[in-house]
């Protein structure tokens, strides 16, 4: 226990080193990462045209996409600190995405934008997509498109190992619970849950600090997120519970540019057609221990 302490105290602030070095723990798994050899190489649709989107035609004119991301999200959108380099199932798609418009994915120019920023980023012209975990709603249909869903998942908690009351969100009651400003799993927790104490940062990776230093009961957010935080200290962490919302990853596009969205989502049933999908997803989000699920439906819903 004290040993735990010591450590848990060394890990605070320091989450990406600390998930890096597994909290320099003996007997830790080797932190595991997407292999570049493993992953899929996207061929670029060199021919590629799309007059009718303003995006397109801009980037085309610029000669590269400027893509928003997450980048503290273990294989789903990572930022390595020391080369810059993003990766992760989210990358992958946005990579995927890249090619099928003509541009080499290499080009492609990250951005990270926490979820509460998402929209704006969109709607003022800072991003030309954004993929990382957003989840296609009603509401946010309002202010932005939507491509795909690309991949299903659904709101979890993420605890301590050493927790043993916390097992679903009716066990919130007077439990301190983290999660990001602006993000579906927050709004549900204070509509659906009102007796939780509900904290909010920008990101997961503060809320996850924040419960390794004992200073919150619980994160929640998205189990694909929280399995990949788990899945790099497992010894500090668990997700406990079934999912209990069902959270549509989508390409959030401008709201106004139906060719781009339309395109985007021949693009992905393309590439859930060849494999490289599938691929991808073993080679990342696979890793934390979810296996490849079939991706869901995508909604072609009209233009707007
Ligand atoms: N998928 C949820 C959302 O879009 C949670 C993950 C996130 O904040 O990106 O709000």
């Amino acid at each position: 226990m004290l040993r735990t302490r010591k450590v848990v105290a060394a890990c605070a602030g320091l989450l990406l080193a600390v998930l890096a070095a597994a909290c320099g723990k003996e007997g830790s798994p080797p932190v595991k990462g997407p292999k570049p050899e493993q992953l899929p190489v996207y061929k670029v649709d060199t021919g590629f045209r799309l007059p009718a989107s303003p995006t397109w035609t801009k980037a085309k004119k610029r000669g590269y996409l400027r893509v928003g991301a997450k980048e503290d999200q273990p294989y789903l959108g990572e930022k390595d600190p020391a080369t810059g380099i993003y990766s992760g199932f989210d990358i992958e798609i946005a990579k995927m995405m890249s090619a099928s418009l003509g541009f080499d994915p290499k080009t492609i120019r990250f951005k990270t934008i926490a979820s509460a920023n998402r929209e704006t980023a969109l709607q003022n012209g800072q991003i030309d997509y954004y993929v990382g975990t957003y989840t296609i709603n009603a509401m946010r249909k309002k202010l932005v498109g939507f491509a795909g869903p690309y991949y299903m998942a659904g709101q979890g908690l993420l605890v301590r190992t050493d927790e043993n009351d916390i097992n679903g969100p009716q066990d919130l009651a007077g439990k301190t619970v983290c999660s990001a400003a602006g993000s579906t799993p927050y709004q549900r927790i204070a509509a659906d849950y009102p007796k939780a104490i509900l904290v909010a940062y920008d990101t997961y990776s503060i809320c996850v600090d924040n419960l390794l230093t004992y200073q919150v009961d619980a994160v929640t957010t998205d189990d694909a997120i929280l399995l990949g935080f788990a899945a790099k200290a497992p010894e500090e962490m668990k997700v406990v519970g079934k999912p209990f919302s069902e959270e549509p990853y989508g390409i959030g596009v401008p709201r106004s540019d139906n060719a781009l969205r339309f395109a985007l989502n021949d693009a992905l049933e393309a590439n859930e057609k060849n494999g490289n999908w599938k691929k991808a997803f073993e080679a990342t989000l696979g890793l934390s221990g979810v296996p490849a699920p079939t991706p869901p439906p995508i909604d072609r819903y009209p233009a707007t």
